[in-house]
């Protein structure tokens, strides 16, 4: 979705607005009245500033978002709304969040997806599998929703064989134990196939999870993130919930790890960019491996007109020489390139990288620090 909506061709002005939608904060659609009507004299003063035809684009934007909060929003579970919309060209693309975002509008000529990336970062699908010797269930965790799948695989018959010889019960019932394995397994299996996941929870009795695991594939095994003991009978909600736990867990691990990584390097100066001019170089010398970027961090700059590099505050590109557009969130448009060259993305809290300029890549190569002389088209 994020990428439909990167891949927009760039426009004279693009509407993006983000929207905080916590339902605790604001119980009421019409607690969001006063802050939509903010972030539209935002809007308006920002078309206004950029003059031409711009003001007249996004008055028809902000008609659109008035007219989709008023006829089609559902609160619901949903916590966070992004607008993108050049409604002038048909385009128009309303997103509910499982996550708040915070209150954001932004006119440019490209839509502003990093809030949206981060969101969608920060709400990957999670399968809970649980399993005991006679019982496994499945559940599917995505976007705040609990879906528990059909397992058929319901235990093996386990009355006793009256015709079975005495000696061989104990094989029986151990055969029985691995054919329950092994079906659980099968299930988990075809499921991820059909709909595959990064995040796998297993739960249940500590030996039957060892049993469950010894029949999945490796590489189901390495998306394992979290195993618990909640007993089989534990409602949906709690599974869901002790799994999103331990989810959190890893996840906030993973990150500390590469922000420690991160800082390592900076401090080597080997291996990544620091600040924003490093990575917007980075990114335009298709040098970057990863962005790293706090979330909420906002900077000007520009896009130039012939090349498309992105810069950091105003002047010409130091490129080629040619005009750069102005952006409001040169950071946005730094998430969007990102998102349409398939680099990976890491959304760390704000605060985490105050002292590094809050943004940064991981460059794989050595001597990546970009030169403002290379041939980059
Ligand atoms: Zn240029």
């Amino acid at each position: 979705m994020a990428r439909a909506v990167a891949d927009w061709p760039h426009g004279l002005a693009t509407t993006t607005l983000y929207l905080d939608a916590e339902g605790s904060q604001y119980p009421r659609r019409s607690d969001l009245d006063p802050r939509v009507g903010h972030l539209f004299r935002l809007a308006r003063q920002r078309a206004e500033e950029l003059g031409g035809d711009v003001p007249a684009q996004v008055a028809r934007d902000l008609t659109r978002i008035a007219g989709w909060l008023g006829e089609d929003f559902e609160r619901g579970a949903v916590r966070g709304l992004a607008f993108f919309s050049r409604a002038g060209e048909g385009l128009f693309e309303p997103v509910t969040l499982p996550l708040p975002v915070y209150d954001q509008v932004v006119v440019e000529p490209e839509p502003d997806v990093a809030q949206l990336c981060a969101v969608l970062a920060a709400c990957r699908p999670v399968v809970v599998a649980a399993v005991d010797g006679r019982h496994g269930r499945l559940l599917r965790l995505d976007a705040g929703d609990v879906e528990e799948l059909d397992l058929e695989e319901d235990g093996p018959p386990r009355q006793v064989d009256t015709d079975l010889e005495l000696g061989s019960f104990d094989r029986h019932e151990e055969e029985l134990g691995r054919e329950h394995y092994r079906a659980v397994a099968q299930v988990l299996v075809h499921e991820l196939e059909r709909r595959p996941v990064t995040h796998l929870v297993l739960d249940g009795p500590p030996e039957a999870v060892v049993e469950l695991e010894q029949f999945l594939p490796p590489l189901i095994r390495s998306q394992v993130v979290g195993r618990m003991a909640l007993p089989m009978r534990s409602g949906s909600t709690e599974l869901a919930a002790a799994a999103s736990e331990a989810v959190g867990g890893t996840e906030r691990a993973r990150r500390a790890s590469l922000l420690h990584d991160f800082r390592e390097r900076a401090h080597t100066r080997t291996g990544v960019a620091v600040g924003l001019e490093a990575t917007l170089d980075a990114l335009a010398e298709k040098q970057a491996g990863m962005l790293v970027v706090e979330r909420g961090f906002e900077a000007a700059g520009g896009r130039c007109t012939r090349c498309g590099r992105l810069v950091p505050g105003g002047g010409p590109c130091p490129n080629c020489g040619a005009a750069t557009g102005t952006l409001d969130n040169v950071v946005g448009s730094a998430v969007a390139d990102a998102v349409r060259h398939d680099l990976p993305l890491e959304f760390v809290v704000a605060g985490d990288l105050e002292d590094l300029g809050r943004i940064g890549a991981f460059v794989p190569r050595r001597g990546a620090t970009a030169s403002w002389r290379s041939d980059h088209a």
